[in-house]
């Protein structure tokens, strides 16, 4: 991966967007595309919208959602111990012991989720057991209410400490490669196509509040009318221990772009994606998806009169933890697929599954 590229994935990884709060990292994307981008803009709901060849009359889509899942501060008990309400589907388990960052106004806030000392828990609390959030506290080091207060305010948006830890054969490890590495591919795969003649527009999507019920990329594609519409976000990896074969479709870190299928996705879109993939001798891997997908794809399939809809995943291991990993060369073949399939569009391409 190039220099620019990577200090652009790691920018957004470091940058704090839980849903409801993506202004920050909304700058750092338009900081990355406007130079290669024809038109940036950010809608009411927050959506920046980055478009290419935009006169054209035919209109694709790419949504990376920008927000991650996280915390706001619910409240400060009168010891300045601060409780937080989840943002998206927190796993609690992994709470205890965890690093926090609260993004207050002054700027950013260290703290901790204290955890009673196995010396001191009874019995039933050593089995471990379900972590209910009600119950985990966040350690700033205050002395009381009044000097928590001093710093924070109710509601303050929080997350799990922003960072990113490079593991051996181009692996990364951040809290919210879900679904930064979808929205980095997204707008990859715009300064890819910039400098290409295109039969279509092509509009990349910073979507919001995807986390909190697929929302942004459902105003978004609305105002776009696209005819074909794509979601890059992460999908689950098979390749650690305790998943049951028989349950699991293999899925391998490292061994490309996940094409989805299934009732969510266009079936010509679909097959030309398995092409280009072929013809440019880019690994890929296939997941069956027999519903309707947990991501942008859902919304912008049944957007207006219906879009061809498909969905790129990023195989990824530990969903919804701080240690949530990729791989950095899925994401430049993902970016590099989607850009040969935005190049392949004709102008008689008909998308129509008939
Ligand atoms: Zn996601």
């Amino acid at each position: 991966m190039d220099k620019s590229s990577k200090q652009f994935l790691f920018d957004l990884l470091t940058t704090p967007s839980p849903s409801g709060f993506e202004q920050k990292i909304q700058r750092v994307v338009k900081g990355y595309v406007k130079s290669f981008a024809e038109t940036v803009e950010v809608d009411l709901h927050g959506n920046l919208i980055a478009g290419i060849n935009t006169k054209a009359k035919r209109r694709v889509m790419l949504a990376g959602h920008c927000d991650q899942i996280g915390f706001m501060v619910k409240s400060i008990n009168k010891e300045g111990y601060i409780s937080l309400a989840p943002v998206g589907g927190i796993d609690t388990g992994v709470m205890p012991a965890a690093h926090i960052t609260i993004w207050t106004d002054k700027g950013p806030l260290k703290g901790v989720v204290g955890r009673k000392a196995i010396h001191l828990q009874s019995a039933e609390e050593r089995g471990g057991g379900k972590v209910d959030i009600d119950k985990v506290w966040v350690d700033i080091g205050a002395k009381n209410q009044k000097e928590a207060e001093r710093q924070i305010q109710i509601g303050d948006p929080a997350t799990f400490e922003l960072g990113v830890t490079e593991l051996g054969n181009d692996l990364v490890v951040s809290p919210a490669l879900d679904d930064k590495s979808g929205l980095f591919v997204a707008m990859e795969c715009l300064r890819l196509c910039a400098k290409s003649k295109l039969n279509v527009a092509l509009y990349a999507v910073s979507s919001v509040q995807e986390e909190v019920g697929l929302r942004g990329a459902k105003t978004a594609a609305y105002s776009i009318d696209p005819e074909i519409g794509i979601a890059i976000d992460v999908t689950h990896a098979s390749d650690y221990p305790g998943l049951d074969p028989a349950k699991v479709t293999p899925c391998k870190l490292g061994a490309g772009p996940v094409i989805m299928r299934g009732p969510n996705i266009n079936p010509v879109v679909e097959s030309q994606l398995v092409m280009m993939a072929k013809k440019n001798k880019i690994k890929y891997q296939l997941c069956p998806y027999p519903g309707i997908l947990g991501n942008d794809a859902n919304p912008i399939q049944v957007s207006r009169g219906g879009v061809a809809a498909a969905s790129i995943g990023i195989p990824n291991r530990y969903m919804h933890t701080q240690v949530e990993t990729c791989c950095l060369k899925d994401l430049e073949d993902s970016a590099k697929l989607l850009a040969a399939f935005v190049k392949s569009i004709g102008p008689k391409s008909d998308f129509r599954p008939q």
